[in-house]
């Protein structure tokens, strides 16, 4: 019961915000609470963020122990979470926090804690923020994920059913369930949503889907659009934190008062950064200055929802996977995983699956079906000439299938 009052509190205290002056005083004062009482050994004591060092998952995962405020030592945090990942049982906790494994797409593993008061705020933020209006239907959420942790369980209550799909489950069988269940809502990854908008099995007709866990690429959205005839929304969550959310009009906004985002830029033209975060509510693992290893693109229109978040034209990838290639003068040149994609879904629409390796100066172009890649390889050629690039060696093969619970990237810097 106390759970649910305290996520029934905290959904009705989210506020949307129509006014910059407003969210920029709401920032500052939540900003000065979170530096002031972060109770952590590793973080300086300062009231000025430029005194605090920019970390990154590394780092942060180094000093987990210095970091976090609840005395768990890195070597029991991972016993707990590789045993509830072993045995699928995620109702394993260290006191009241939960422990959770980040999946993270370069393998090395993040390791997260959450408290009992913080999955509930939250529970009550992510509903708010994504539910459908008016507020107080009944819903029935199917939410699939590579591994369950408290932190998704919590919204088991209120009008609200909630049911976890594993990833590691074979498609056939979520296809069974989804049909026995009717969710009204379907939250899933995006490679996931698209394999269930193939299937011809599936009689679901959900009023929400929303992509969450993976980029978002423009060709799955328009197949999964097209299947359940509705926008997808998206979630950018990761275990650092709940970072962005689309309103109504479908647009992606920066959950700006969750968290403080500083912008490293990679391209301003482009509007292409990387965030550092800095998180107003996490205290049992607090997340001060943290730069994420993702490519964002910023939008400078305001949206017409009326919020004043910081828009996001998409998410692109990981800064890892921006190909280094050269240019005509051989001097080093950076290629956005984006123009690549691009290339390819535009070379011919027979294309059902791709995927690109760049590895020791050749590009690997892996293709279903096999026989696209005369013009995979005109586009590819045309885009080197457009960005004044020095052609790179390829080599075509034959598209492999990788498992679903693997993290899909399609452009790969190896
Ligand atoms: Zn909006």
């Amino acid at each position: 019961m106390f759970r649910k009052l305290g996520i029934v509190k905290e959904f009705l205290s989210v506020k949307d915000f129509t006014n910059k002056e407003v969210l920029e005083a709401y920032q500052k004062e939540k900003l000065a609470e979170r530096l002031a009482s972060h109770g952590s050994f590793f973080y300086p004591n300062s009231e000025k963020l430029e005194d605090f060092p920019i970390i990154n998952k590394k780092i942060f995962m180094e000093n987990f122990e210095t970091i976090n405020t609840v005395k768990i030592t890195k070597e029991e945090a991972f016993k707990v979470a590789l045993a509830s990942e072993e045995s699928r049982n995620f109702s394993n906790k260290i006191g009241d926090i939960s422990v959770g494994l980040s999946s993270g797409t370069s393998g090395n593993r993040g390791i997260f804690l959450v408290s009992e008061k913080e999955s509930i705020r939250w529970a009550g933020y992510i509903l708010k923020r994504m539910l459908p209006k008016p507020l107080l239907q009944r819903h029935k959420i199917a939410f699939f994920l590579r591994a369950n942790s408290n932190l998704y369980e919590s919204v088991n209550s209120l009008t609200i059913t909630f049911t976890f799909y594993d990833l590691l489950r074979p498609l056939e069988e979520h296809i069974e369930r989804l049909n026995a269940t009717q969710p009204t809502i379907l939250i899933a990854p995006a490679q996931l949503l698209r394999l269930l908008a193939l299937s011809d099995r599936l009689t679901i007709n959900p009023k929400k889907i929303i992509s969450v866990a993976e980029v978002l690429e423009e060709e799955d959205e328009a197949l999964i659009v097209q299947r359940f005839s509705q926008k997808v929304h998206q979630v950018y969550q990761c275990t650092e934190g709940f970072l962005a959310h689309t309103c109504e009009e479908g647009n992606l906004h920066l959950n700006e008062d969750r968290v403080y985002i500083e912008k490293a830029w990679i391209d301003k033209k482009s509007g292409r950064f990387s965030p550092i975060i800095t998180d107003f509510f996490r205290s049992s693992q607090p997340v001060i200055r943290y730069k994420l290893d993702d490519i964002l693109v910023l939008e400078k229109e305001p949206c017409l929802c009326g919020s004043v978040f910081e828009r996001i034209k998409k998410i692109e990838g990981r800064c890892d996977d921006i190909l280094k290639v050269k240019d005509k003068k051989r001097e080093p040149y950076l290629l956005f995983p984006d123009f690549i994609r691009r290339a390819i879904i535009r070379a011919s629409d027979k294309i059902e699956e791709y995927s690109v390796e760049h590895k020791e100066d050749v590009l690997h172009i892996y293709l279903q079906p096999i026989s696209v890649k005369d013009e995979v390889e005109k586009s590819l050629q045309k885009l080197y000439g457009e960005q004044g690039l020095e052609v790179i060696k390829h080599l075509y093969h034959p598209y492999k299938i990788g498992k679903l619970t693997d993290k899909r990237r399609r452009v790969k810097q190896l």
